[in-house]
């Protein structure tokens, strides 16, 4: 894919200063010489197993939006909750601020970086660069930040846990979702490098221009 990978120059994230790119083994990483800052990994993620991530999220995404999270059960009775549901509840329990950060970085952010990301990456796997590439790539950097949803998920199984005193509780299909988001996304921000990313767009480009 890259003929010109040994002669290419990339600048260290922490201090700037250039260094030439060497061929690594899987598994090693690439040091900068001055601050000993990562600079790159010898694994390269490929394009496609990125695209099946982010598809996994978004699905699983949905499904714990969509699905219950828990069941109560108490005399019979039955109360199931969603993720919105206990957004909606927080706010009419008076906790507006509580409702907010909920929503903003269980609901929100995911979303939005998931929209994001599909925008960037489905097209590419088409060969095909986005309009606003660059800011979207920055958007994604910047709403990764916001999103806690294993935050979200231990602050729910507390509170079921607490509430298991009071009545049954069933876990929902939102929940094992949630549980397996937490696992793709952070299979995403694991494997998501700047520098495979501005690879696969630098290939394209190079191929568009032939
Ligand atoms: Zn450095």
């Amino acid at each position: 894919m890259e003929t010109n990978s040994q002669q290419r120059l990339l600048a260290c994230r922490h201090c700037d200063l250039l260094q030439h790119e060497v061929a690594l083994q899987p598994h090693h990483d690439a040091h900068c010489v001055r601050c000993g800052a990562r600079l790159y990994r010898g694994t390269r993620s490929r394009l496609d197993w990125m695209i099946a991530l982010v598809l996994a999220s978004a699905i699983l995404f949905l499904v714990s939006n969509l699905f219950p999270i828990a069941a109560l059960e108490k005399y019979g009775v039955y109360n199931a909750t969603t993720l919105t549901g206990t957004v909606l509840t927080l706010y009419h329990q008076n906790r507006p601020l509580v409702a907010a950060l909920v929503l903003g970085t269980a609901i929100l952010a995911p979303a939005l970086e998931l929209c994001a990301l599909l925008y960037m990456l489905l097209p590419l796997r088409a060969c095909r660069i986005v309009p606003g590439l660059a800011h979207t790539f920055r958007f994604v950097l910047a709403t990764h930040r916001w999103v806690m949803i294993e935050v979200f998920l231990l602050g729910l199984l507390v509170t079921l846990a607490k509430l298991s005193d009071l009545a049954t509780i069933l876990p929902g299909l939102a929940l094992w979702a949630f549980v397996g988001l937490i696992a793709t996304f952070s299979a995403v921000a694991a494997s998501f490098s700047a520098r495979d990313f501005w690879g696969w767009v630098e290939t394209i480009r190079a191929e568009d221009r032939r």
